[in-house]
């Protein structure tokens, strides 16, 4: 073959490959028992948000692990998304974070605290409402998490016009509410029940002797928790 077209096919091939890592990076780390993939289809990300969210990762995941289900996966995917215009979301072993959000908040690392304790959790379907799922998560960012401050994240006050229901923060601060007044495992034993697929109403009165709605009830009139 004439060296010329030789070198100009590596050239091309050299290339091709430069435009692939260009587009999407791949890195595998792996501490103890956890493997973190993450998979960045973002060039132009923030060096420090992707060193961020690996840091924040290793510190909280195996925490969340230890603390409430010691079967979760200890493979995690992480990809950072390009074409998704939403924040996260996460299942089965993976989460998926958008580039725009990071962009947008390159303070939120504790995204992946909320992300994580959605794989810790793996509840079946059916499992119980998608509002204690969410308040859980966020609960558990509340508890875990590194640095919501960078994030301006925070529980918010109280206002009369929420409800358990809400979901997310305004859920968990009413779980925490609950952890503070009645039982400081109340959200640890809900997780298991959600897990075990044998949530049902009545617990809320089994671990505080009150129905959910007496508990909202007593929140609403004396709603103080200690952060
Ligand atoms: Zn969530």
């Amino acid at each position: 073959m004439n060296i010329k077209i030789l070198i100009l096919g590596l050239s091309v091939v050299l290339l091709a490959v430069n435009g692939l890592q260009a587009k999407e990076d791949k890195e595998v780390i792996t501490k103890g028992k956890y493997t973190l993939t993450l998979v960045n289809q973002d060039p132009s990300l923030n060096v420090a948000v992707k060193a961020g969210l690996i840091k924040t990762f290793f510190k909280v995941y195996p925490k969340m692990v230890k603390d409430f289900n010691k079967e979760a996966t200890k493979r995690v995917l992480v990809t950072i998304d390009t074409t998704y215009n939403g924040v996260a979301y996460a299942h089965d072993g993976k989460i998926t974070i958008a580039s725009q959000w990071l962009e947008k908040k390159p303070g939120d690392m504790d995204v992946i605290t909320h992300e994580g304790m959605h794989l810790v959790q793996a509840y079946p379907s059916g499992a119980g409402p998608g509002w204690l799922t969410e308040g859980i998560a966020d609960y558990v960012r509340y508890a875990y998490g590194v640095d919501n401050a960078s994030a301006g994240w925070a529980l918010p006050d109280f206002d009369p016009k929420h409800r358990y229901d809400n979901s997310y923060r305004i859920t968990a601060r009413f779980l925490l509410w609950i952890n503070q007044h009645y039982d400081k495992k109340f959200v640890h034993k809900m997780d298991s029940h959600m897990r075990e697929k044998t949530y049902s109403k009545e617990l809320w009165k089994t671990y505080t002797g009150k129905t959910l709605e007496d508990l909202w009830k007593e929140y609403s009139l004396n709603p103080l928790v200690k952060v």
